[in-house]
Formats: structure tokens, sequence, C-alpha cells
């Protein structure tokens, strides 16, 4: 009999009741039993549906109320002191203040930043970042994961607990100690003693198997790293509960055989991401173990080849005698949660998906398939159903466009280059611009109000006329821009109301994409994204920002910066195709932004921001992939940006962007100005750019706008002196972090003030 598994369910809901019930909680709407019990309800509802599709086991503890690393520090009892922990049980408050950090409140408590957050992996979740001192304690201080185990096993669950590895979790780890800093791998003897007790605790429980999630398996590791996995895995060893260390998000590489010979019970591998490495693994474990194959792709939307997946397995199973698993390739975290609600969809489109549920219904059908054989009565109709939906997007006209191709045939060296180098750019937007020094601007987006949001959704449910809301949005802008100039702020932007999200807003204009209702993915906490799905080929049809942003610029003197998002973030914030190289379709999408960068031109638009906020993250795991992934990405915001002329000023954000190994990508870019995330990190960052000499204009942000904290003027002031100490002065901006469309106006404006007259202390003091 076959056996299948799942490494994670989505936690946030098919209609996202987590995040409606944890804002509730934070606003004070709901209580702590409240909140409890919806998340008892979503884990319920979603073993259950697992145990329908008929897994063998079913993970627990994939649920977390933020972010599974946070809720991993927080079993390890790794609070940092500025939370004023008590050593006890770590609280649901301290959790969230972890993550988001305390304002200055009635109470008059002091105000707390919070902990680092940052991508994980190469995927658009974030995770909350540990931190850890010399002198670190740990100690078992949550008892959610055992709760959660309890509460499982008391439905009759078969759970198997899942817990972040020590190893990942450790390299994950950041040191933050006014000590200094010191190899975190110190830590690793104290921190074995605690999970070995977490295991012992799960496995007084009568549970199994724990699944121990080492990701950082499949990135280049340092050699003292790698024996680190050999005396852990020793050390966690035991009798009485078998762990099956899961890998994914790519093939195991030179730590193949570490992870093949490392004493665990069982050992998941991507097989999605790393199709050659299945031989190879089978070779070099041990019999005895569990190889699990994550045959079904965990990070994308497709239906799967289920004939491909059991030519895999039946390869697997001529080569060796390994008892075979058969899951996703990773946690389905990183998918929405189900097809069925995407009602909107026509049915050729909805052919092609797959999404979690649906995920767990292609292991349902190829355990059929391998237990009564492709004949049998679940196998047949759905193996059949797999191939036509891959013949139709194979032929679908839909899908592929003569034209498009063409297009894209006839991209030249030349479409990639300003007209002039950047110095003598500079000159001609210095002349025109006039700006002070440290000139201030925002990174886009103001606070999207319940206002704005039952505007837009009025007028795309049919209730508000076009003209009503064009009028209506219109006052919105006219309101910020008159906000922007009574704050003092040098170069404006529109506020962003027309926009839901910046791909979607740009997904929904163009051809080639198809939209969700529902196909919500968590991005950090609360915070869920729905990506667009790129099936087909891409092309515009008409402009896209240009009335909004032309009648921005009528109600202002001041220069107003167009406002795009550039193609590799489009790209990378999507669901792509996967029947052609993603380079292929940034370069469609450049194209397409191309003439919306001209047309905006056209229109008077002298200052162009095309954000790149995501171009990092999908920088590939594994170092010596990266420099083509760059060279493509590069390539696709060259072709967006450079048809302009000298005068008009080309900008680009990034945020959460660690430079210091990508900054010559970032240069060749060649942006006159890039504003970017530095304030969490006090500009530790902007360490980059004080040895590459970054040629353009630099903002790094001044403050951390995920956070209602509102920042003082001497903070700002210190973060951008330190900012001039790698950045000569003259090349400086001043801005938040990132956009504000998250945060509540009374923060806002308090902010931006406050940010306006750093920026005039420091020209005083220049
Ligand atoms: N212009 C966008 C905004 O301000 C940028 C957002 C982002 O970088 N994530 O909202
Ligand atoms: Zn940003």
């Amino acid at each position: 009999m076959t056996t299948t598994h799942n490494l994670g369910f989505p936690r946030i809901g098919k209609h996202r009741e987590l995040k409606r019930a944890v804002e509730a909680y934070w606003a004070g709407e709901l209580d702590a039993a409240g909140l409890e019990a919806v998340g008892r309800d979503l884990r319920r509802r979603h073993w259950q549906l697992q145990g329908d599709a008929g897994l063998d086991r079913i993970p627990v503890g994939d649920f977390s109320w933020y972010d599974q690393v946070l809720d991993m520090s927080c079993l390890l009892g790794v609070v940092p002191p500025r939370f004023d922990w008590d050593g006890g049980e770590v609280d649901l408050d301290t959790l969230f203040r972890m993550a988001r950090g305390r304002a200055r409140n009635d109470a008059g408590d002091t105000p707390v930043d919070a902990c680092e957050m940052t991508k994980w992996f190469d995927t658009n979740y974030h995770y909350i970042v540990p931190e850890v001192r010399r002198d670190q304690v740990f100690k078992i201080s949550s008892n959610r994961l055992f709760a959660e185990v309890d509460e499982a096993l008391a439905l009759g669950i078969d759970a198997r607990p899942v817990i972040l590895g020590p190893l990942t979790w450790l390299w994950l780890a950041k040191v933050r100690d006014p000590a200094g800093d010191f190899d975190r791998l110190e830590l690793l003897d104290d921190l074995l003693a605690v999970y070995g007790e977490i295991l012992n605790r799960l496995a007084e429980k009568g549970v199994q198997w724990v699944q121990v999630d080492e990701p950082i398996l499949v990135l280049d590791l340092p050699r003292a790293w790698q024996s680190a996995f050999e005396t852990a895995y020793n050390r966690l060893q035991r009798r009485d509960l078998k762990l099956l260390l899961a890998t994914y998000f790519g093939e195991l590489g030179d730590n193949l055989r570490l992870a093949a010979t490392l004493p665990v019970a069982g050992l998941h591998i991507d097989v999605v991401r790393g199709e050659d490495q299945l031989i190879n693994v089978l070779d070099h474990a041990a019999t005895y173990k569990v190889i699990s194959l994550g045959l079904i792709n965990g990070r994308n939307i497709w239906r799967s080849d289920l004939d491909r997946c059991l030519q895999l397995v039946e390869q697997a199973r001529r080569k060796g005698e390994h008892e075979l698993w058969l899951a996703p390739s990773c946690s389905l975290l990183h998918v929405p949660v189900d097809l069925d609600e995407e009602t909107d969809l026509d049915d050729e489109l909805r052919s092609w998906l797959a999404f979690a549920v649906q995920k767990l219904d292609e292991l349902r059908v190829l355990k059929a398939a391998l237990d009564e054989g492709p004949d049998s009565e679940v196998a047949r109709p759905a193996l059949a159903a797999a191939r036509a939906a891959s013949a139709s997007r194979r032929d679908s006209t839909r899908i592929h466009k003569p034209a498009v191709r063409e297009r894209l045939a006839t991209i030249s060296e030349d479409m990639l280059q300003r007209r002039s180098p950047y110095a003598a750019r500079r000159e001609k937007q210095r002349q025109w611009l006039d700006l002070p020094a440290f000139p201030t601007t925002t990174i886009g987006s103001f606070p999207q109000t319940p206002r704005i949001r039952e505007l837009r959704r009025d007028y795309r449910q049919g209730r508000l006329a076009e003209g009503d809301y064009v009028q209506a949005m219109r006052n919105e802008i006219q309101r910020v821009v008159r906000k922007q100039e009574e704050l003092g702020l040098d170069v404006l932007a529109h506020g962003e109301p027309e926009r839901n999200d910046m791909v979607e807003y740009f997904g929904e204009q163009l051809d080639g994409f198809a939209f969700t209702r529902n196909g919500w993915v968590q991005s950090y906490g609360t915070r869920c994204v729905k990506p667009p799905i790129i099936y087909g080929d891409v092309s515009r049809p008409r402009p896209m920002t240009v009335d909004w942003i032309a009648y921005a610029q009528s109600c202002t003197e001041r220069p107003m910066k167009g406002m795009l998002t550039g193609p590799v973030t489009i790209l990378n914030w999507s669901f792509a195709r996967d029947d052609q190289p993603r380079a292929d379709t940034a370069m469609q999408i450049a194209l397409a932004l191309r003439d919306e960068v001209l047309d905006l031109e056209a229109a008077g638009i002298r200052i162009i921001q095309i954000d790149e906020a995501a171009l990092r993250e999908r920088l590939p795991l594994r170092r010596r992939d990266w420099q083509a992934y760059l060279d493509w990405a590069v390539r696709a915001f060259r072709l967006t940006a450079s048809s302009v002329a000298d005068e008009t000023q080309i900008h680009t954000h990034m945020c959460y962007s660690e430079f210091n190994d990508i900054i010559a990508a970032i240069a060749d870019m060649d942006a006159d100005v890039i504003t970017i995330e530095t304030s969490r990190s006090n500009m530790e960052l902007l360490d980059a750019f004080k040895d590459f000499r970054y040629p353009n204009e630099i903002g790094p942000g001044v403050y951390d706008i995920h956070s209602p904290n509102v920042p003082t003027r001497e903070h700002i002031v210190g973060l951008m002196k330190k900012a001039a100490q790698r950045v000569d002065a003259g090349r400086l901006w001043v801005n938040p972090d990132c956009g504000l469309k998250t945060r509540q106006w009374p923060e806002v404006e308090a902010a931006l003030k406050t940010m306006v007259e750093a920026a005039r202390e420091l020209r005083a003091g220049a």
C-alpha cells in the first residue's frame, strides 16, 4: 500500500478566517478565548480535509498565529530582552509584540522595536528572524505545539508533529548581542538539549513520527554547518520516535550524501525542483529509510502531470527497496487553499489548475493508480483529465500568441540602454528638478482606508458607476497631494488608491493573466496576497496608469512620480507559467511595461518609479545559479526603463533587500534613484554601498512602515548620518522603508512630518 502524506497545510483558512480573527484580536474586538476558538476550528477542518484525501499522516504544528519560525523561537524560549518577558509561558501578546513591536501607548509603555522579518528562502513568505545572544538560554517555553498534538490525537487524527529543525532555526537566527558577534554554532549544544526535551514530550504523547524541517540542506553550507548536521542528528537519534527529515525548495546537491546518511528514519526530498537527485538519494540512503518523494509542486498552482509522477515512482521502485512515501514537494503554505472557490474562472482555465485541496486529491489519485492500477475507478478518469489539461495547455490559442513572440524576437541591446550615462543624466535632471539636499519622498502608497476599499469594491461589483468611481478616486488623489504639499514633501506620489495590490493591479490590465477570488497566500502575519496566474503570452491592450498619474500631476506644481511595478516583481509575485523559461515571461512583461513608461513620459510625467520589491527574493538558492538569474532580471528592468529621455528620472524601490552580494547587479539596473529598506537593520544594509561605489542616488528607508511606531526626529537624523558615512550625502534621499498602505493616517502624518523636519535639520547642518 502506498503511503501519502503532507508537510503542511495553509493555515489562513479558505476565506482568510485566521487573518480576520487575529486582526480582530489586535483591535480588541475578539478576546483570547474567541481567537483560540477560531484557531481550533481551522485546525480541525484542515486535519479533516487531509484525512478525507486519504493521507496516511497528517502534519500538526503547521498551524501558526503569525509565523512558524517565531513559534519555534517561542517554543525554545528565545525572546529578546526588550520584550520584558517574565520567563514563563510565552503568551500570545508577547508573541505578537515580537512580530509587530509596540507603539508608544496610553499606558505610557515605551515603544519597542519588532524583530526583523525576512523572506523565507526564495518564497514570498516572511518569517520573524530569531535573535540570539552568546549567553542565550534555551528552555521549553510554549505549550502550544504539545496542546495542538493533544487536540489532534483527541480527534483521532494520526498526528505527525512538525518542527523546524535545530540547524535551520539556528541558521536563520541572527546574533544580537551588545558584546558583539559570535559563531552561532556555539549555541548548538544547548539548543540540542532542548530539542531533545521537545522530542521527549512528543514521544510521551505516543506519536510515532516527527517531521523535522531542515530546508537549509538545499543551500550552500559551510563545512562547519555540514558537520553540525551529523552532530545534531546523532544526538537527536532515539528509539521511541521516528524522525522524518524534510528538505525542500531545491535539490540537495553537495549536501546529498550528508542528508542521505544522517541517522533518521525518513528523508523527504523535493522531486519537483530536484528530479535528478532522486536516484542519487536512493543510492546513498540506507534501505531501512523511508524516502518521501515530493512529487506535487507545493510552490505553484498548475495541475500535475500525474503520468510523469507515476513514472518517477516506478523508477524509484525499480531502483531500490526503500519504503516510498508520496507528498507535495514542500508545505502547501505557498499555494491557495481551494480551487472550488473559484467559480468565476472558466472551465478550461480551471482544468489547468490545482490548489492545496486539489493537490491532496492528486495524491489520492496517485495512490489509487499505484495500489489499484491506473485503470481503476478512481485513477482512470482523473488521469485522463490530467492528460487532457496538459494537451489543452499545449495547444491553446489563449496561451500562445504569435504577435507577442515576434515582438520578443525584436529586442536589441540598444533597447536596454539609456541614451546617456548616469553622470550626464544627473545634470539634466538636476536642472529641471531643482531639489534641495536630502530630498524627501515616499514609496508610493498612502493608507488604504476602509472608505477607499469600499469604493473599489462597489465599483467592482457594479454598485458604483465608472464616472462616480473616477471622481471619488480623484478626490482621494487630490487629498493626498494636498497633504504631501502641506507636509512639505519634495517629490510626490499619487497614493495608489486605485490599486488593490501592486501586482494584481497591473495583471488585471494585461493579457495573459488570470485572477482568483479567493486565491490568498500568506505573505507575513495576517497579510495575505492573491498572486495572479500568468497563464499565457503577456501584452498590454491599453495604458494602465496614465490617467491617474496625469491627474495627480495636474493637482500640483511639484514633481509627481509615476508608479509602476517592475517586470521581475510582477513575475515573482505571480504564479508563473511552467511551460516556458521564467526569463521569457519576464521579457514579455517588460515589453508591456516599456510601453507604459513611454506613455507616462508622453503625458508629461518626468519621474517614474519602477518597483522591483521582489527582485532579490527569487535569487536562486545556490550561488552558482545567481548570475544567470540576475542577468535576465536586470535585462528585464532595463528593457522596461531605458526608452525615456535623459531628463526623465527613473526610480526603483526594493524592500527587504540585502544588497551586499548583488550590488553590482543593482548598479547595473542603472536606475537614477533607488529607495531601499534599511531602517530595521540600522543602516547596516548600506555597508554594501561603502565598498562598492554605487554610482547613482539612494534613498535608504528611515523608518519601518511595518510597525505603527512613529520615529523620532533624532532617530531619523541619526540614521541618515550613518547613511552619510557610507554614501556621499549629496546623493541621499530621505524616505520611509516602503509603501504606507497598511498604516493609519494619524501615524503616517506624524511620521512624515518628523521625516521632513529631520531632512530640514540635515540640510541646515549640511
Ligand atoms: N509603490 C509601492 C507602494 O508604495 C511599493 C510597495 C512595495 O515595495 N512593496 O505600496
Ligand atoms: Zn517596499
